[in-house]
């Protein structure tokens, strides 16, 4: 039967654990930078692709499989819900994600104690993709709505003029009716 390898070992955030040889209580640490993954983020904002992410992490094997725990960095770029201005700040976050060993994970669900509510990540070749778990644990981290300070104060809502650069920024707002009676009073003014 041919079998179908779905994770690519070059890719940095696929790591091997054959080296922790599946014994309980082995460990190891991995400390590595990787170019962030696609769509590291919400749509306001995220980890630009490309960009590194720096992971600081502990493999340890477990009866069920793999633990994989530690903390992520990075920067993300978003935008300010209120004015729109880029907005870049430093994220970290933490992650702990147990990777079952596929064996153990058919065993559950053949005795029928499979949780459907919960996702089960499996290992795959005794490899363990860690660009889902980052995905996931990301969101957790990032602000909901982006703000470039606490106070921004955002866009005109008249004219859309950016207010933390013009804090006196105001609109004479006449009637229309008035404007054309001001125009008679400039022009008897001028003559
Ligand atoms: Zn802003
Ligand atoms: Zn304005």
């Amino acid at each position: 039967m041919e079998h179908l390898i779905t994770l690519d070992p070059r890719s940095p955030l696929v790591l091997d654990t054959r080296e922790l040889s599946r014994r309980p209580g082995s460990m190891r640490e991995v400390q590595l930078t990787a170019p962030a993954p696609v769509d590291l983020g919400t749509v306001v904002i995220g980890i630009p692709e490309g960009s590194d992410i720096s992971l600081d992490l502990r493999l340890e094997a477990v009866m069920e499989g793999v633990l994989v725990s530690g903390t992520v960095a990075g920067q993300s770029v978003g935008e300010c819900v209120r004015c729109l201005d880029e907005v870049v700040d430093d994220v970290d976050f933490t992650v702990t994600e147990l990777f079952v060993y596929p064996e153990r994970a058919k065993a559950a669900e053949d005795a029928g104690d499979d949780d459907e509510e919960e996702e089960v990540r499996e290992l795959e070749d005794d490899m363990i993709d860690l660009e889902p778990v980052l995905r996931d644990s990301v969101v957790l981290a990032l602000p909901f709505q982006p703000l470039c300070s606490p106070d921004c104060p955002g866009l005109c809502s008249e004219c859309g003029a950016h207010l933390a650069d013009d804090p006196d920024h105001q609109h004479e707002l006449l009637d229309p009716r008035w404007s054309t009676l001001k125009s008679i009073i400039d022009e008897t003014k001028e003559s």
